[in-house]
């Protein structure tokens, strides 16, 4: 699955409609502290799905909005839009028409987040389920948040070796053993 465009609006410290081009290949990010780096990756995440506001370095999940600094007042709303590849049609029935998918996910102060996909409105679930099927998504191993290395080296054995099972694929097996011995 290939993203080719990230575009956001009002999100974290991306005041103004940003957009980011995605290349084929290793794409690197640079920048002073602070820059809003982490703020990016946190928007990959956010648009596909992640529901816990701890995730995103925030109290709440309205803290993705611009909170306004001292020149410039706070946003009501956030937008990301991912542009997401779509030529090898492997994207779930419901949306494999098209060649290219735009998910966007839209947060309003006291209204909530909604998604949409190619301009359709759409269940948080429907978005979590394309980047599933795709082996990404918001809680993929694949989004190494700052701090976690260092968290992983001082894990317990048991929580290192929740982490092996999941990239050897056999997480699921525990719930089926457990069900199974009920039984
Ligand atoms: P480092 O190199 O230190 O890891 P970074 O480039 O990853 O830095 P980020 O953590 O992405 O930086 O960005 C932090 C900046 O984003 C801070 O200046 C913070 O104030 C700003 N920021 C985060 N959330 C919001 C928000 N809701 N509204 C406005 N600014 C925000
Ligand atoms: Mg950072």
């Amino acid at each position: 699955m290939h993203f080719s465009k990230l575009r956001l609006t009002g999100f974290k410290s991306f005041v103004e409609p940003t957009e980011l081009l995605i290349e084929e290949g290793l794409t690197g990010v640079v920048g002073p502290n602070g820059c809003g780096k982490s703020n990016l990756v946190e928007a990959l995440r956010w648009v596909m799905g992640e529901t816990s506001a701890k995730q995103m370095r925030g109290g709440g999940m309205e803290d993705v909005i611009f909170g306004g600094t001292e020149q410039r007042p706070a946003r009501n709303m956030a937008e990301v839009g991912l542009y997401v590849a779509n030529d090898d049609r492997r994207a779930p029935a419901q949306f494999n028409s098209a060649d290219e998918l735009e998910v966007v996910r839209r947060i309003e102060r006291e209204k909530g987040s909604h998604y949409r996909v190619n301009g359709k409105d759409v269940r948080a679930r429907d978005v979590q389920l394309l980047f599933a099927d795709a082996a990404t998504g918001a809680r993929s191993a694949g989004l190494v948040s700052q701090g976690k290395i260092g968290s992983i080296v001082q894990a317990k054995a048991s929580d290192r070796r929740a982490l092996l099972e999941e990239a050897a694929n056999i997480r699921g097996l525990h719930t089926r053993r457990h069900e199974a011995e009920l039984r």
